[in-house]
């Protein structure tokens, strides 16, 4: 059978591969600085788990493959230019933008986006890096080393982020996962939980337009897009083609979990509609180091990546799936007393959303 390579080895490559392993497909990530060249066959099938890469002679062998699906997307959505002209091409709701070229001023900004911008490097930036906001209060000025480098967008005032995950298969089908509120604390996801009866009728606009990018694209595979809610509107902050940390939920929560989605669609799997088990809590575990006692909690599925623990990194999530009572709060108790004292806001607010 043929397989599926993926560009990138880390924690979304492997839980690709994890997902997979029920379809029997074969997958394998693919570390992108390795000197050991994929041995890629004519009917095997090539994905990323990055926005974007360097050349090495690895991701050269893996891009020139015919089956490396999507590959034009990629470009054209890690660069925060042309991921916002494509936004405006096809009408979707995204905040106002403006290119930083070598003459815009400052007051410019002000004038044209409002009191409040937020420059935004073009590509590379993630997890809230390669930001730099801009205040007419301060008079902050447009330092040199982001000119012809960045974007620059109107702060919004949104009353919450969000996120919608959605799959595309080569004919066309589409199906999506429910809205998911989402907690970024210092640009980071934190915490993230689905479905909310609140946010139902949100849901047929978010895919609406996250359908009108999946089609306008022709794209094969899962897509994530990043809202803010502001009243009843939702706005587009940005997109992933890739499977997303918005969506790790869908491992417990969902009968076809967004990873195991994203494979069938690449490898021609039929797609199934996936239907949400119950509430769902996702906890991102950010630079704290691996506690066995996580696996000891009621209801908890902690996930741990085997990485080594640095201040902020991902390295792990918990989710809980709540079976309709209470033990979904007394669950996240028992997990914000063995967290470090930062996550007390996180888990209060993730009870909050949930009540
Ligand atoms: P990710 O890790 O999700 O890829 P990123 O580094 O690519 O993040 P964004 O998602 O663009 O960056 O921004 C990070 C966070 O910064 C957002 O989740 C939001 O909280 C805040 N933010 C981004 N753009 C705006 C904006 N225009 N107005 C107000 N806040 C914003
Ligand atoms: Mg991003
Ligand atoms: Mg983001």
């Amino acid at each position: 059978m043929s397989k599926v390579w993926v560009l990138g080895h880390g924690q979304l490559g492997a839980m690709l591969q994890h997902a997979a392993m029920p379809l029997s497909v074969e997958v394998i990530p693919v570390d992108i600085d390795s000197e050991q060249l994929p041995d890629l066959q004519a009917d095997d099938v090539v994905t990323a788990e990055r926005e974007q890469w360097p050349t090495t002679p690895v991701t050269e062998k893996l891009a020139k493959h015919p089956n490396f699906i999507n590959l034009d997307v990629f470009g054209r959505l890690a660069d925060r230019l042309t991921q916002k002209q494509l936004l405006d091409d096809l009408g979707l709701a995204t905040s106002p933008w403006k290119l930083v070229d070598d003459t815009l001023a400052a007051e410019q900004v002000y004038a044209e986006l409002g009191e409040r911008a937020l420059m935004k490097r073009r590509t590379g930036g993630y997890d809230g890096r390669g930001q730099f906001w801009l205040k007419q209060s301060e008079n902050t000025q447009i330092p040199d080393d982001w000119r012809n480098e960045a974007i620059v967008e109107q702060g919004i005032n949104f009353d919450e982020e969000m996120a919608i995950v959605g799959v595309r298969d080569r004919e066309g089908k589409k199906f999506f996962y429910p809205l998911t509120l989402t907690l970024q604390l210092n640009g980071v996801l934190t915490a993230s939980v689905a479905p909310l009866a609140r946010l139902d009728k949100l849901q047929p606009k978010a895919e609406a337009m996250l359908g009108k990018l999946l089609d306008g694209l022709d794209y094969v595979g899962v897509m994530a897009m990043e809202c803010f809610r502001v009243g009843d509107e939702l706005i587009v902050n940005e997109l992933a083609p890739r499977v997303h940390n918005t969506a790790h939920w869908t491992q417990a929560g969902a009968s076809v979990s967004q990873f195991e989605s994203h494979i069938r669609a690449v490898a021609g799997v039929p797609l199934a509609k996936p239907q949400v088990k119950g509430l769902n809590v996702m906890i991102n575990l950010l630079g704290t180091p691996h506690d066995e006692r996580w696996w000891a909690i009621s209801g908890a599925e902690p996930y741990w990546y085997g990485k080594e623990v640095r201040e902020g990194r991902k390295v792990g999530h918990i989710t809980f799936t709540h079976s309709g009572d209470k033990k979904l709060i007394q669950g996240l108790d028992e997990l914000k007393a063995l967290l470090p004292e930062r996550y007390e806001e996180v888990i209060d607010w993730v009870e909050t959303a949930v009540q």
